[in-house]
């Protein structure tokens, strides 16, 4: 009987051993987790509803060292893949807005309930409190030690990156595989808030608005996405800002600021118009009442603070050209200076990790150690937030644990 061990219970060790074990019944799977119970960032996923994938999945929204191998291996990869792979299970889906997909109950506990069963019924070994701390070669055999000493014909890496070290993934998943030959690209938090200067417009902590943001480099613009903007006492965050996240360049750089958009629909001389108007029509009234109506009343106020408009009691018909044209372009282009991005304890995922390179595309099996195979977080494939990474960790985990489970015994 050949044995399949896999290292790591998140979403792709889960995927390799529910797939590894049906691939042949002359099989023994047994999955090892470091902490006390499987799956325990998968909880945490989608606020607790767990967007399980995207029907846009595809190589736009993946990113890693070298573009042209992440759109190699994300070939056949489709959302349709991890979807089957879920109906087969048995959990009915729900699409949301751009594509999300989530279980159809809305419960994170759901998609895993229904792993935990599959794992059961496959008659897979699922060890917890069991942290590998190294692999090696023995002959033909992998000898994994965890506590208690594991020998296996196939080894699947699946120990994920090293953000959210709380739910499971401490980053030691790197110096296994380092261990066994491979390398590792920079690493990085990434899908975290950005931290910015927000001294200049204090107060606005907890205020969401919809706007279209853009990630600067001195002049450079590294990228731009649209959605709901959180501010936070210590910068910018939500959904838009957080892909952005992914893009912030590493080490010393040029000085980099986010700039919002807060009507990306809108023209700024039409905006200038309509402030125009506003200030005829509440001429005798104070600046309180200037922006009532358009944006967050606290939001609004602290533009016209940042646009120098002075106080609150002065009248509207008071204000100047030069400050309604100051509030427009403040309007389209509010900056905010970037010192970084929040640390893993806050993170998504961690960017960076094995190159693809060092992996077989069709297989997801190690070039450097034959009978290892590395799927999930591990690998230096990130995905956008929208379901990209949970898509990615079931794929990859998927295809590893088919051709593990497919592999000819030593
Ligand atoms: C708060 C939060 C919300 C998220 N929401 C979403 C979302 O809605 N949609 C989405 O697509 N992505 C989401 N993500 C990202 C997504 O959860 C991860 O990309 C994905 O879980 C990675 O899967 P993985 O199996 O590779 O790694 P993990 O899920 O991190 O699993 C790795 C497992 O390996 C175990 N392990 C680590 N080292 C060892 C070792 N040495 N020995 C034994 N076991 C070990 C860990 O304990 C862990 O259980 C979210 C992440 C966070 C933190």
């Amino acid at each position: 009987m050949k044995t399949v061990l896999i290292v790591g219970g998140g979403a792709a060790g889960m995927a390799a051993a529910i797939t590894a074990a049906g691939q042949t019944p002359d099989i023994r799977v047994i999955l090892l987790e470091r902490l006390d119970r499987v799956g325990k960032k998968l909880l945490a996923t989608g606020n607790g509803r767990c967007n399980l994938t995207n029907l846009n999945a595809g190589t736009a929204h993946y990113h890693s060292a070298v573009p042209g191998e992440a759109e190699a291996i994300l070939r056949g990869m489709e959302p349709a893949e991890a979807l089957r792979f879920f109906e087969e299970l048995g959990l009915r889906w729900t699409r949301e807005d751009e594509g999300r997909i989530y279980p159809y109950c809305m419960q994170a506990s759901m998609v895993l309930d229904v792993l935990l069963a599959a794992l059961e019924e496959r008659g897979i070994e699922v060890v917890c409190a069991a942290p590998v701390n190294s692999i090696r070669r023995e002959g033909e055999k992998f000898i994994v030690e965890a506590g208690r000493r594991f020998a296996a014909d196939a080894v699947i890496l699946c120990a994920g990156g090293r953000a959210a070290p709380k739910l499971g993934s401490d980053g030691s998943g790197y110096g296994l595989a380092k261990a066994l030959g491979h390398t590792c690209t920079p690493l990085y938090p990434a899908l975290t808030a950005l931290c910015c200067d927000m001294r200049a417009s204090g107060g606005l902590k907890g205020i969401r608005a919809p706007a279209e943001v853009s990630l600067f480099a001195g002049e450079t613009c590294l990228g731009a996405r649209r959605g709901e903007v959180q501010f936070t006492e210590y910068g910018l965050s939500g959904i838009a800002v957080m892909d952005l996240s992914l893009l912030m360049p590493q080490g010393k750089n040029r000085p980099c600021f986010a700039e919002l958009d807060l009507f990306p629909a809108e023209e700024e001389a039409s905006l200038l118009r309509e402030l125009r108007a506003r200030r005829g029509r509440f001429a005798a009234q104070p600046l309180e009442r200037f922006l009532l109506g358009t944006v967050q009343k606290r939001l609004g106020f602290a533009l016209m603070k940042q646009a120098g408009f002075g106080a609150l009691s002065r009248r509207c018909g008071t204000l100047t050209d030069r400050e309604l044209s100051a509030l427009a372009r403040l309007f389209k282009h509010w900056r905010f200076s970037v010192s970084g991005v929040q640390g893993y304890e806050q993170a998504q995922v961690a960017a960076g990790g094995v190159p693809l390179s060092e992996i077989d595309e069709k297989t997801m099996e190690s070039k450097l150690c034959k009978g290892l195979y590395l799927a999930g977080e591990i690998l230096d494939m990130t995905g956008d937030c929208g379901g990209y990474n949970l898509h990615w960790a079931w794929c990859s985990g998927i295809r590893a644990g088919r051709a593990a489970g497919k592999a000819r015994k030593a």
